[in-house]
């Protein structure tokens, strides 16, 4: 979560919301990622979507199955949904996200029962320190 926290910085750096990811793979980082949707003019660029891309081609396999997914913030749908395909073993969940986040803020996607993959969870890892980020990241442009 410390590697994840630190790509979070670098993206409020470039402007982009705070938000970092790494994915793990036998007590090993194979996929790191941060916020990238404005410099990459890409809806789809969150954090973890790059974390997990990044891990996918390290792999040869878009099936990241024993791989650990670490973020700063409650992952929204559509990386959830990611996660899923991608066979995600555990999401380890820094600050909660009561706007977006579909680990159980908004509600829980994991548990939904038509999914053929369960992803362990567990959040509030480092969670101060995460929204402290993202507070400091929205406090400054207003
Ligand atoms: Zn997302």
């Amino acid at each position: 979560m410390q590697a994840a926290l630190q790509l979070a910085q670098q993206a409020a750096v470039q402007d982009e919301v705070p938000v970092g990811a790494v994915v793990v793979y036998n007590n090993e980082i194979i996929g790191c990622g941060a916020n990238r949707c404005i410099s990459d003019h890409d809806p789809t660029a969150h954090a973890e979507i790059v974390a997990m891309r990044a891990a996918a081609q390290h792999r040869g396999n878009y099936r990241l199955t024993d791989c650990d997914l670490y973020v700063t913030l409650e992952p929204c749908m559509m990386c959830a949904g990611a996660m899923v395909h991608a066979r995600i073993r555990r999401l380890v969940i820094g600050a909660p996200d009561p706007k977006t986040g579909v680990a159980g803020s908004v509600v829980n996607y994991f548990q939904a029962p038509f999914l053929n993959h369960w992803v362990a969870i567990e959040a509030g890892v480092m969670a101060k320190q995460s929204s402290r980020l993202l507070k400091h990241f929205f406090q400054t442009r207003r």
